[in-house]
């Protein structure tokens, strides 16, 4: 029978796991676990996104610092804010809402947060630290990913994992998380020949390539585990899940997969970055 990778449910009994975890550090401390995120510009979905943050901290008692900066924001002031955050014993986690407007350095300003405190996964040194198979917060969305398949005890050993798409926080996380778990992994990318043939062979596929039901459920074979990062205004991803749900051995639905885990990730990452607190 066909296992729904539920992310839903999971990241709902998580938060609850979650809230005791944040009591139990402000009985002990006195402190409240606070997570800063970082907003530049106007764009409307990245401060819905901000919003949903912030909301997820509060369901689960953590504080959240929200920090808007203008559109006319430079690398320099953006530094600045990350550099008050690292030093900020109160924050526990930051957050740089991605993307940033065009003139800025976003990848210098990524960098530029406390190892210690990316709850996003999203600095090169933490990347290359989760690629050794070393200590670190993995971006946010591959990591709940991988907690997904965790849960419902997916076995990873030995198959293989094809990912569509190498983005610095989804596909290329992905492929390496996959591949820690003894995956054998193949990344496909827009330059990739021969697409469908690679996804026919795939014992586990990624979608995270951003155009909706752009994998099509033929190249698609059976009894593959099925994962669909994208979420799109039509209520669809970025694989043609239809048939998928009858014949693969998992698939992540849409909405409800992939999507309640990342924000769910980033809380629960907030959290271990302020469980030092404890020891
Ligand atoms: P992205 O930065 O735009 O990357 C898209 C990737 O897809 C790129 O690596 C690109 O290849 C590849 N690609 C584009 N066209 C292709 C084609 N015709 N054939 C093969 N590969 C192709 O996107 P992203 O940020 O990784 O996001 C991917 C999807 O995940 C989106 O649907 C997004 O909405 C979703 N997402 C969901 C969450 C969540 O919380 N659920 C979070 C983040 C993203 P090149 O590198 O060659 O350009």
């Amino acid at each position: 029978m066909t296992i729904i990778l539920d992310g839903k449910s999971l990241a709902k009994s998580t938060e609850e796991e979650i809230s005791k975890r944040v009591e139990l550090v402000k009985n002990k401390t006195g402190i409240t676990p606070i997570l800063a995120t970082i907003l530049v510009g106007e764009d409307p979905a990245s401060a819905t996104y901000v919003k949903m943050k912030g909301n997820a901290c509060e369901r689960v008692g953590m504080g959240s610092l929200k920090i808007e900066l203008p559109e006319s924001t430079t690398t320099e002031d953006l530094l600045l804010e990350i550099a008050k955050l690292n030093q900020d014993p109160n924050i526990h986690g930051i957050l740089l809402q991605h993307p940033v407007p065009k003139h800025i350095e976003e990848r210098k300003c990524f960098d530029a947060i406390d190892l210690a405190k990316d709850v996003d996964g999203v600095t090169c040194l933490g990347f290359g630290r989760m690629s050794m198979g070393e200590n670190a917060y993995g971006s946010c969305t591959p990591e709940g990913i991988m907690r997904l398949l965790k849960h419902y005890k997916i076995s990873l050993q030995g198959r293989h994992a094809v990912v569509v798409g190498r983005s610095p926080i989804l596909g290329k996380p992905m492929a390496l998380m996959l591949l820690n778990e003894n995956a054998t992994v193949t990344i496909c990318h827009s330059k990739t020949k021969n697409l469908q043939q690679v996804i026919k062979q795939a014992d586990l596929i990624v979608g995270a390539v951003g155009i909706p039901k752009f994998i099509k459920s033929e190249w698609i074979k059976d009894n593959a585990v099925v994962i669909d990062a994208g979420y799109h205004p039509e209520k669809c991803g970025d694989i043609e899940l239809e048939d998928i749900k009858e014949r693969s051995e998992a698939y992540t639905p849409v909405p409800g997969g992939v999507g309640p885990m990342t924000i769910n990730t980033l809380i629960l990452q907030t959290l271990i970055a302020s469980e030092h607190l404890l020891k």
